[in-house]
């Protein structure tokens, strides 16, 4: 789905793109901006989200593959910012079964601490 005004007003993270909400924004560019999550779950917790208002990250995928790609690359800027050294994890949370509470596709990029795996 696009972005609409009507949607805009009630998205959360439409609502941080514009501006209408404050957020700690660590980069952007014309079509994604970056933002570190107000509850990190480890030192380096940013957002990448899409400018564009869709639901997830398959349904940013099918409908802008360029940026769907824009969001990893600003997702490794950001990881290099912050001095990961190539150790990051990316996460897209899909549906509310595995954790994702909003609906505004975003990346999680996590690091700056040892991580386990299979993920909790
Ligand atoms: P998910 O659970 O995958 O949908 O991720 C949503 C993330 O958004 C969570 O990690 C929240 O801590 C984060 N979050 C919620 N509200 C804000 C906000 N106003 N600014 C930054 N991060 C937020």
């Amino acid at each position: 789905m696009s972005t609409e005004p009507a949607r805009a007003s009630t998205c959360l993270f439409c609502r941080i793109v514009t501006g209408e909400l404050p957020a700690d924004v660590v980069l952007s560019t014309e079509t994604v901006v970056a933002f570190r999550d107000v509850a990190p779950q480890a030192p380096t917790h940013v957002l990448v989200v899409p400018r564009e208002h869709h639901e997830n990250a398959a349904e940013l995928a099918a409908a802008s593959p360029e940026v769907a790609a824009e969001l990893v690359t600003v997702a490794a800027a950001v990881a290099d910012g912050d001095g990961l050294d190539g150790h990051y994890r990316l996460v897209y949370n899909t549906g509310t079964g595995v954790g994702q509470s909003v609906f505004h596709a975003h990346l999680h990029v996590l690091g700056g601490r040892p991580m386990g795996w299979p993920p909790g």
